[in-house]
């Protein structure tokens, strides 16, 4: 049975991966920082049959709770087979004045930071499997290219927090891409697309679960699958 620990699993599309993934038979480690919402989520599977599920407190922000999550991983002594980097913050933006550089860090340190603060902890442990896979969670915001034309249709949406934050994740993932080069790793920067979920109040346009299938598509990849790149639901995303 693969294991795979998804990062902000309580709510939202780590949620719903978190369903589609234990009912496909993996073994689901729900990596919540609110132990509360996590334990809750983990019971909520549990009530529909699922037993191969475990919440773990992992706060992305926190170096100490990200390797007390490792530890409880290592614990089981099976490693890891996926790591879904998903847990993102949209970040606070005051109307008619500047973001804070204050808000800004906050938004480095989860979408940024976080990711590679998770990814290195667990490196040892996906190291231990045949085939181990990461999907980083991006979003087309932080597309230069899409946000450098004036006809892209979410272009208005532009903020010094957000869109930067992924277009540095999305840089993280070529850098982690070539760095795992020659090991069996895809490690791939995917985004879900504009989605129906407390992060926009629930403006998005997609369904929670057909997010998650194009992030499940990229976590479940074969050994002729892509590595390095950024997708979405209709395939390659330009940089
Ligand atoms: P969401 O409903 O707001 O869920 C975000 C999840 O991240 C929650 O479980 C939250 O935990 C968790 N989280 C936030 N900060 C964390 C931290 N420091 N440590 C651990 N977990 C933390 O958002 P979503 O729409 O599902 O977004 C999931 C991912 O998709 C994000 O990376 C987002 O950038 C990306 N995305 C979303 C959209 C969209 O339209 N929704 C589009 C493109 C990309 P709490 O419950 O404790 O707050």
């Amino acid at each position: 049975m693969k294991s795979v620990l998804i990062t902000g699993a309580n709510r939202g599309i780590g949620w719903e991966v978190a369903k589609k993934l234990s009912a496909a038979d993996c073994f689901v480690y729900l990596a919540c920082r609110d132990g509360g919402a996590g334990k809750q989520a983990a019971e909520t599977l549990r009530k529909e049959g699922r037993t191969n599920v475990s919440h773990v407190v992992l706060d992305v922000t926190d170096q100490q709770s990200v390797e007390r999550a490792a530890q409880v991983v290592a614990d089981r002594g099976a490693g890891l087979d996926v790591l879904i980097n998903n847990a993102g913050i949209l970040g606070r933006h005051p109307e008619n004045e500047p973001i804070p550089v204050e808000e800004i860090e906050r938004v480095f340190e989860t979408n940024y930071f976080g990711v590679i603060r998770v990814t290195r902890a667990f490196l040892p442990l996906l190291r231990k499997s045949t085939a181990p896979r990461i999907v980083n969670v991006t979003s087309e915001l932080g597309s230069l290219t899409l946000q450098s034309d004036p006809e892209w249709v979410y272009g208005r949406f532009k903020s010094e927090a957000y869109p930067p934050s992924k277009a540095a994740l999305n840089m993280y993932t070529v850098v982690l891409a070539a760095e795992l080069a020659g090991e069996p790793f895809k490690v791939n920067t995917v985004s879900p697309g504009y989605t129906a979920t407390a992060f926009n109040n629930y403006r998005g346009t997609k369904s929670p679960s057909d997010a998650a299938d194009v992030i499940i598509r990229y976590a479940t990849l074969g050994p002729d699958g892509p590595t390095g790149g950024f997708f979405a639901d209709q395939g390659g995303v330009p940089w």
